[in-house]
């Protein structure tokens, strides 16, 4: 395990939120009338929340003063300048369109590019990615490596491509029905697992011999930075800010979530280097999210966001950001507790699966193992399993996918190694009498996306 000064925080707690402190009972009650459903707790009732590292960051005394500075004006904001300053500085692309979040950009990026009948190949799918891509008469075709489907594989760029595959799409379709080609950077369903730069380099060889773009997920791009300097010889003395850069470099746009690594609350943007798709974005923006310097954004919400996109990349903050994720999962390891390896970047994902063997998938293994953390110290974690599956839009029959996992996600800079501590010893306190425990079955169903309000009962 590596030692404590290894990721320890580069910065002191100016300010502190206070936490409701719950008796085992409140939490035994609260997690009764929220339907044994984390995602119906009140955040009010949860001690360390884990449900998501989406717009949950703390931001810097910088970025709040940044804050102070919105110049809100409807049309040409100076916070937005200084956000089209960063990206162009800190990413390299030549224009900017401020969204409101990640959704938005890739609305406009798959309504602009994509025609009926269109096949668009990524690593993996993301849920709003996908469906905006669906939306606009397009395929999702998966392109990653089979490792990544795999909780035991521990490849260190389980994001990578797999480019047999993808030679394969365009030797089907033809690059004309391939608009581009979408690569996550770190990929979020795969459990936050990085890509390689040798891989996109020859991502970027195939797709340009058959001008094919690339668009970039850019959302945790800088997490994915840290893995190349410390997995991949070449980069090892490469600074993140500069691997950032050479990983968007090879790409043509951007879609970000800014409330992922540029530690804001609330924000997004559409990223392009060629002018005529920009101008079309630019356009299109005002329909659906506001002016083009702004995006559906206040003043201050750019500054925030020009502000965080340079911390992102200092080499400290996400030493510490990538080593605190470690930190919790080597401590569960060392503790004999079946998570998914390598550890990514956001989150330690516990493979309920072999947690809790004798309950079976249709009782729900893995949303009962996150009702179980809230009942033991109040950590609200999320399901990624069956519950999250849904069923099959034909047979109406429940997926029951290879993964069952709980996912703990981190948000950056607000919980400290104690409470890494916390979580730790609450996982191993629920693993010690985790033959006690019994499964659930669902009481409630709603039509749409259910994980988020099914209900359930223990058996
Ligand atoms: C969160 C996320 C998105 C969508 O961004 P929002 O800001 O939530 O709209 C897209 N891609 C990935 C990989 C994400 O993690």
């Amino acid at each position: 395990m590596k030692s404590r000064s290894s990721w320890a925080e580069p910065y002191k707690i100016k300010m502190v939120e206070l936490l409701k402190m719950t008796t085992l009972s409140q939490r035994k009650k609260a997690i009764r009338e929220a339907g044994y459903n984390t995602f119906l707790l009140r955040s009010e009732d949860v001690y360390i929340d884990l449900l998501t590292d989406s717009g949950t960051s703390a931001m810097s005394d910088v970025q709040w003063a940044g804050m102070m500075r919105g110049d809100e004006a409807y049309a040409g904001s100076r916070n937005y300048y200084n956000l089209e300053k960063a990206v162009r500085e800190v990413y390299g692309y030549t224009y900017l369109v401020p969204t409101h979040q990640g959704r938005g950009a890739e609305h406009l990026i798959s309504s602009i590019l994509i025609k009926k009948g269109d096949i668009i190949p990524g690593n993996m799918y993301f849920t709003t990615t996908r469906l905006h891509q669906e939306l606009a008469g397009g395929t999702f075709r998966d392109i990653i490596i089979d490792d990544a489907h795999d909780a035991e594989s521990e490849h260190p760029f389980k994001g990578n491509v797999d480019l047999g595959k993808l030679e394969a799409l365009i030797d089907q379709y033809g690059s004309e029905k391939i608009p581009y080609v979408c690569i996550a950077t770190t990929v979020n369903m795969a459990g936050g697992q990085p890509i390689s730069m040798s891989n996109l380099r020859a991502v970027r060889e195939l797709t340009a011999k058959h001008g094919i773009r690339i668009i970039h997920d850019m959302t945790r791009v800088a997490e994915n930075a840290y893995f190349i300097q410390q997995r991949e010889p070449e980069f090892k003395r490469k600074s993140i800010a500069r691997i950032v850069r050479e990983i968007c470099d090879l790409t043509d746009g951007a879609t970000m979530s800014a409330k992922k690594d540029a530690l804001v609350n609330i924000g997004g943007f559409l990223a392009l280097n060629d002018q005529e798709t920009f101008e079309e974005a630019r356009n299109l923006v005002v329909v659906y999210e506001g002016l083009h310097t702004y995006g559906g954004l206040a003043g201050r919400d750019m500054e925030a966001m020009a502000i965080g996109i340079r911390e992102s990349v200092d080499q400290n903050h996400m030493h510490a950001r990538v080593g605190q994720v470690e930190y919790l999962g080597q401590r569960l390891q060392a503790a004999g507790i079946p998570i998914v390896l390598p550890i990514g970047s956001h989150g330690v994902f516990l493979d309920a699966r072999k947690i809790l063997p004798h309950i079976p998938q249709e009782q729900y293994p893995a949303q009962t193992l996150a009702a179980e953390l809230y009942i033991d110290a109040g950590i609200r974690a999320m399901e990624r399993g069956v519950v999250s599956a849904g069923r099959d839009a034909k047979t109406g029959k429940e997926r029951f996918p290879k993964l069952e996992l709980v996912r703990l996600t981190i948000p950056r800079r607000v919980y400290t190694q104690a409470h890494m501590d916390v979580i730790a010893e609450s996982v191993m306190r629920v693993y010690d009498r985790r033959s006690k425990i019994k499964g659930m079955e669902m009481v409630y169903e709603p039509n749409y996306l259910r994980f988020f309000q099914a209900r359930f009962k223990p058996l």
